[in-house]
């Protein structure tokens, strides 16, 4: 089998997975208890904080945990907005955000706030003097992701943070850096940044683990109300097993960074050079995307049909965001590429294990799809 939807979700690590079966075994009190395996519990879920904590630079007690990046992105989306909504009712969002973050937004809109959308332009990169441009007195938050998930066009979080201080130094700046956690050095001691949202299982932990950072000091409405784990901010006993996993994943990660970046560097030059062998492919990424994922059309032939026979030889892409199940694409829709661009378009994503030779047996199956799939009648011409 050849995985490449990396950025959908990711093998978990032989050594997450050992350390989450260890603490199933043995952890089993709730961390609240006042006894003193309850306190040893607690003590595990500070450790791993302060492992989160060392890969952001920052304190421990900026680090939450949740379920999932799409709980993260609605507490804090939610709860900041509430927070300042007496003070204004501007929020910018870019236009390739993530759902979690795009209908946040909507609901707030339907709340009466006032919600603009930058949309990338066309070559896939937003222009942060269009989200500058929007900010005013009364705007109180901007949203805008480190790294899209379906072109892996990359936001510079740490000047956008600093001019959007400039402008007004009273909008908080969330981003969601899903996409770019533990690929690229993110220094919150650096960036003006407000609040981060990340998930486990983009990162060879399991699904349901999560987490965020809340800079010190900021104001936030809770939202995800109940008992008081995390501050009163994300209610709901803490899944040690799955947090002590995460930052097992973080710690390994951390600690390879920069050999990873390296290796998608040379995957991405490779799949882009086996790619120039074809006479129907245009790359949607932009030039200066993470390497890890690259979008392209194979004009001719619909991404769904294609997403099919490339998983009958078992290779494995995605048609889009894995969260569209099928929907046109909003990234590249927002990028207003030509419908039979977005309608044939593919993204293939890499982790750590994926190797030169998968590549070469996408390319295969590609070679396969052109002579065995039926073409359909194309408008635009390359
Ligand atoms: N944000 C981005 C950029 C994503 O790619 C995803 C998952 O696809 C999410 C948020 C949601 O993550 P989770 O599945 O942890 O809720």
């Amino acid at each position: 089998m050849i995985y490449l939807d990396n950025a959908a979700t990711t093998r978990v690590f032989k050594e997450v997975s050992d350390e989450i079966a260890k603490s199933l075994q043995t952890e089993f009190a709730n961390p609240s208890s006042l006894y003193s395996i309850g306190a040893t519990a607690e003590f595990e879920i500070f450790k791993s904080r302060k492992i989160l904590a060392n890969a952001l630079n920052c304190t421990e007690s900026e680090i939450y945990f949740s379920s999932c990046a799409s709980e993260s992105n609605n507490i804090l989306i939610y709860g900041l907005a509430l927070a300042r909504k007496n003070r204004g009712k501007k929020i910018i969002l870019t236009g390739y955000e993530h759902p979690s973050v795009t209908k946040p937004f909507e609901f707030l809109k339907e709340e009466g706030f006032e919600v603009v959308v930058i949309n990338p332009r066309k070559d896939g990169n937003i222009d942060l003097e269009d989200i500058i441009n929007s900010i005013d007195k009364n705007t109180i938050l901007v949203s805008a992701m480190f790294v899209n998930n379906e072109t892996g066009a990359k936001i510079d979080i740490e000047t956008l943070s600093k001019k959007i201080k400039e402008k007004n130094p009273l909008t908080a700046f969330h981003s969601d850096i899903v996409q770019g956690f533990l690929k690229y050095k993110i220094d919150t001691s650096k960036i003006k940044v407000d609040a981060l949202s990340f998930s486990g299982h983009k990162v060879n932990a399991p699904k349901g683990v999560g987490g965020f950072y809340l800079k010190k000091g900021v104001n936030i409405r809770p939202v995800f109300i109940g008992g008081n784990q995390e501050k009163g901010l994300r209610a709901g006993t803490e899944n040690i097993h799955y947090i002590k996993g995460f930052s097992k994943s973080v710690s390994i990660h951390h600690k390879n960074m920069m050999v990873e970046i390296k290796k998608y560097t040379q995957l991405k030059e490779y799949l882009l050079k086996r790619l120039e062998d074809f006479d129907n492919i245009i790359i949607n990424s932009p030039e200066n995307a993470a390497p890890y994922i690259v979008n392209f059309a194979f004009l001719g032939y619909k991404s769904e049909t294609l997403l099919h026979f490339l998983e009958k030889e078992e290779v494995y892409i995605s048609s889009g965001s894995s969260c569209s199940k099928g929907a046109k694409s909003h990234t590249l829709t927002a990028m207003k590429l030509d419908d039979e661009i977005i309608d044939s378009s593919i993204r293939v994503s890499f982790d750590t294990n994926t190797q030169m030779s998968d590549i070469d047996v996408l390319i295969t199956s590609l070679e396969n799809a052109k002579n065995k799939l039926q073409k359909i009648k194309l408008k635009i011409t390359l």
